[in-house]
């Protein structure tokens, strides 16, 4: 299978398809925020770096990240593909990892773009309710997943949890950032030919059909 990058705005869904690529494809799903926890944890060299950075209230460095990219990537057995989430954000993050994936000949990548517009992405955002008893999810903007009465679990009867992290404001900040950010890296894959376009205004099975099916595109 192609090795992936997700290009993915907030709540377009990119857990539960990275999820079910590992399921079904036996995915190495490599997430950005795993690997930095991971090397402080071992207290490798570069954790040790990683940590300084970030008790300093400092981002970690393109530098630090292509660094453990690396590491990680050169370690995998080379018949597992790998789902990259989180990295690149930017285009400069974008050409480190270009030259990175050639250096250690990595060519089978795809980029793949869940295309979500704001107003969707705020919907399902902003509407996730939870049962804090049975953990049941529901979201108040999309009928077929309301509860049936407001506010109240339909599997046990509980309160529901209002649990969104983000207000509007927040959540319309951190989309469109992520979107400014994003442009430039969606442009860079399209001229190298590597990007694909997936729709996410659809049920997640569809989706995830759709990314299956470019994943065996030649
Ligand atoms: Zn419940």
């Amino acid at each position: 299978m192609k090795n992936i990058i997700f290009i993915a705005p907030p709540a377009a869904g990119k857990g539960t398809q990275s999820e079910w690529l590992k399921d079904k494809f036996n995915y190495e799903h490599i997430s950005t925020g795993d690997l930095l926890r991971q090397a402080i944890a071992e207290g490798s060299e570069l954790g040790k770096q990683v940590e300084d950075v970030i008790a300093g209230g400092n981002l970690v460095s393109d530098d630090i990240m292509i660094a453990l990219l690396k590491d990680t990537l050169t370690k995998l057995p080379t018949d597992k593909p790998f789902i990259l989430d989180g990295f690149p954000r930017t285009i400069k993050q974008a050409e480190a990892l270009n030259e990175l994936l050639n250096e250690i000949n990595v060519t089978d990548l795809v980029a793949i773009y869940l295309n979500i517009d704001e107003e969707e992405a705020m919907r399902r955002a902003l509407g996730r309710v939870s049962c804090p008893n049975c953990k049941k999810g529901y979201n108040i903007y999309y009928e077929a997943m309301k509860p049936k009465v407001e506010d109240i679990c339909d599997e046990c009867g509980s309160k529901l949890d209002r649990r969104s992290d983000d207000n509007e404001e927040s959540f319309k900040h951190r989309f469109e950032t992520y979107i400014e950010n994003s442009t430039p890296v969606i442009n860079f894959y399209q001229e190298k030919n590597l990007l694909k376009e997936v729709k996410v205004d659809r049920e997640s099975i569809e989706i995830f059909e759709d990314i299956v099916k470019l994943l065996s595109e030649e």
